[in-house]
């Protein structure tokens, strides 16, 4: 069983020496258990608070020596648990490894599905964390104006799509013009900015005329500063994350912008919400798997994954995913 340990807690950016490749024997499944073998493995931003003793804020850090957490699209290859059968797919939370053994209460059947991959992204948590974020936050209207950041990514790509899908113009922000090219041509962006090229605030508000209704806070950072002088009146900002600060020191360069951030919400009347999709499973997810089912299966709805073969490659992946190397929906195939 090869596996990924946290080797190091970052300073910064994550190097590739904070992980460990480590090799054991695949363990035995005792009464009650089954097997897993990984198929996908999920890479998200939230493993970067994870590497971090104080964790994401929300559940404690990964130990060191412990096996870097992570979703899995996982085949049951050995089972001593009833409700399990081998060759079945479930959705696990194996982490960065090979193999796991459950006792069956962490796993969700997948049944049929044609692309088992989605059930880590647009059909997953990201997904989800886009719907409920933009549909029950955001409250997008048609004839208004949806921004979202790091657009081409897992939450992004679904979060212009559908707020297409209620009528409202969506503008992306994305780094770099083959991800902007992208999210115009196939993901049905109105506009789309890049952010590292010069004057974002000029051309944001060049796309934004009629100011910004909903802001779908990813990213935080120079977009969030650019985004602040055009929202309108009553806009909402369902904050789901704010990336550009994961490498910083806890308390660093982000405290300055706070004034000027709650001056604008109080100004404004903005509802500013912070969201962890965890809370919203037990309510809503039954309905976002039918909603975007029928989506994506009228078209209506593309989902871009951007899958890395083998799971040495994991650490490389993640640390391109804070860089903004991955185009979609970032997944490891760790076995065919
Ligand atoms: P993505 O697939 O979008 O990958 C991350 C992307 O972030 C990169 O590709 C890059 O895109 C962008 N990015 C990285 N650094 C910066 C920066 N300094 N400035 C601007 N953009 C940057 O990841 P996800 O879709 O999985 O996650 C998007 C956001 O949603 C994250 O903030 C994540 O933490 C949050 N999230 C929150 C959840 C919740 O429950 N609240 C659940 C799931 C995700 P580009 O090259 O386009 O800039």
């Amino acid at each position: 069983n090869r596996r990924f340990l946290l080797a190091a807690r970052p300073q910064g950016m994550p190097k590739p020496d904070d992980f460990q490749l480590d090799t054991q024997p695949a363990p035995e499944p005792a009464d009650g258990q089954v097997l897993l073998r990984t198929r996908f493995l999920s890479l998200d931003p939230y493993m970067r608070g994870m590497m971090d003793e104080a964790g994401p804020g929300y559940a404690p850090g990964v130990k060191l020596g412990q096996t870097m957490v992570g979703g899995t699209v996982s085949e049951v290859v050995a089972s001593r648990n009833a409700r399990f059968q081998v060759g079945q797919l479930v959705l696990s939370s194996a982490g960065w490894q090979e193999y796991a053994l459950s006792d069956g209460s962490d796993l969700t059947p997948l049944g049929e599905m044609s692309r088992p991959s989605l059930a880590l992204g647009g059909l997953g948590m990201p997904g989800f964390t886009a719907y409920v974020g933009l549909l029950d936050i955001g409250e997008p209207k048609p004839g208004e104006t949806v921004v979202v950041a790091a657009a081409t990514g897992a939450v992004g790509s679904v979060v212009g799509q559908l707020a297409k899908l209620k009528g409202a113009r969506a503008i992306g922000i994305a780094g770099g013009a083959e991800k902007c090219r992208h999210a115009v041509e196939v993901l049905g962006f109105d506009e789309c900015l890049d952010h590292r090229a010069p004057d974002l605030k000029a051309r944001l508000a060049a796309a934004c005329p009629d100011g910004i209704d909903v802001y779908f806070e990813n990213v935080g950072g120079e977009v969030l500063d650019a985004v602040l002088p055009l929202l309108n009146l009553h806009a909402r900002v369902p904050v789901c994350g704010f990336i550009a600060h994961y490498n910083e020191e806890r308390g660093g360069a982000a405290t300055d912008k706070r004034t000027q951030l709650l001056a604008t919400v109080l100004g404004k009347r903005v509802r500013l919400q912070g969201f962890i999709i965890l809370d919203h499973y037990a309510d809503r997810f039954a309905a976002f798997r039918r909603d975007m089912t029928q989506w994506i299966d009228e078209g209506r709805i593309v989902l871009v994954e951007d899958v890395v073969e083998r799971l040495e490659q994991a650490p490389d992946a993640f640390i391109g995913l804070l860089q903004g190397r991955n185009f979609g929906k970032l997944v490891v195939r760790v076995s065919e």
